[in-house]
């Protein structure tokens, strides 16, 4: 009897020590998520085109999402046939709107009978988000690139000054170009200082030349990039200064991200 009793004790142990393994082994609908249902959108009928979600900030027809950085009135760059190209006396634009994280789709073109060499052969830019007058902000560089040498941190698909795209991915000028954009707006504390630094993702004509490059702060001419507290910023468009012909724009969209 005593034996017997020992035994059972024993068993009960074991059933004891059993049961939670039994009941811990993995099934296929423990890994499953079902909710939040991500929102429906229609993709654009053509590669590139709007998707359903996205904001248009140019479709050919006008400037209305557009001012001038100078004095916030109605930009004043030209739209012909579809394309709006560069007023370089106007100075840089930027959109009404102001942006966080995003995703941003936008064409552009070198002049096919583009002059000059390095950095004034067809320079403009994308400003991620404009954070002040001028050039202040995050500048994804716009050049002709083709076959124009310059310091690698500074031709087309570059964050200018900060990072080299991973390949040349020009077409020639005179062709229309994508960048598709992933950004990832950096953060602040109250104080001012960095919580978050930002990132971005660019495919440049659909090839990868920025992934997931984290930024040191905002792009320089002169000098080391450092952070400026901003909430929501515009994105901009540059007038460079240089001599070449002015290049253009078309088809534009950001759709925002949550
Ligand atoms: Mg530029």
């Amino acid at each position: 009897m005593h034996i017997q009793f020992s035994k059972l004790l024993a068993f009960a142990g074991l059933v004891a020590v059993a049961a939670p393994i039994y009941a811990q082994k993995p099934r296929p609908e423990d890994t499953e998520v079902w909710e939040p249902v991500p929102k429906a959108v229609t993709p654009g009928a053509t590669c590139g085109a709007s998707p359903s979600d996205a904001i248009v900030l140019f479709d050919g027809k006008n400037l209305d999402q557009w001012v001038s950085v100078k004095d916030k009135s109605p930009a004043k760059w030209k739209v012909d046939d579809g394309v709006m190209t560069v007023n370089k006396h106007a100075g840089n634009i930027e959109t009404k709107k102001s942006f966080k994280d995003y995703q941003l789709h936008i064409e552009w073109k070198i002049p096919a009978d583009i002059t000059g060499s390095g950095q004034a052969r067809g320079n403009s830019g994308v400003f991620l988000a404009s954070t002040g007058p001028g050039d202040d902000g995050y500048e994804l560089q716009v050049l002709d690139s083709y076959n124009n040498k310059t310091y690698v941190n500074g031709q087309a698909g570059s964050i200018y000054k900060q990072a080299i795209p991973l390949a040349n991915a020009n077409r020639k000028p005179g062709e229309w170009q994508t960048y598709d954009v992933a950004w990832t707006a950096p953060t602040f504390n109250g104080d001012g200082s960095l919580k978050t630094p930002a990132y971005v993702t660019v495919f440049f004509n659909g090839v990868l030349v920025e992934n997931h490059f984290e930024l040191k702060g905002e792009t320089r001419y002169i000098g080391k990039p450092f952070y400026k507290k901003y909430d929501t910023a515009p994105i901009k468009l540059q007038a460079h200064g240089d001599k070449s012909e002015p290049i253009s724009f078309r088809n534009i969209w950001v759709r925002e991200l949550p």
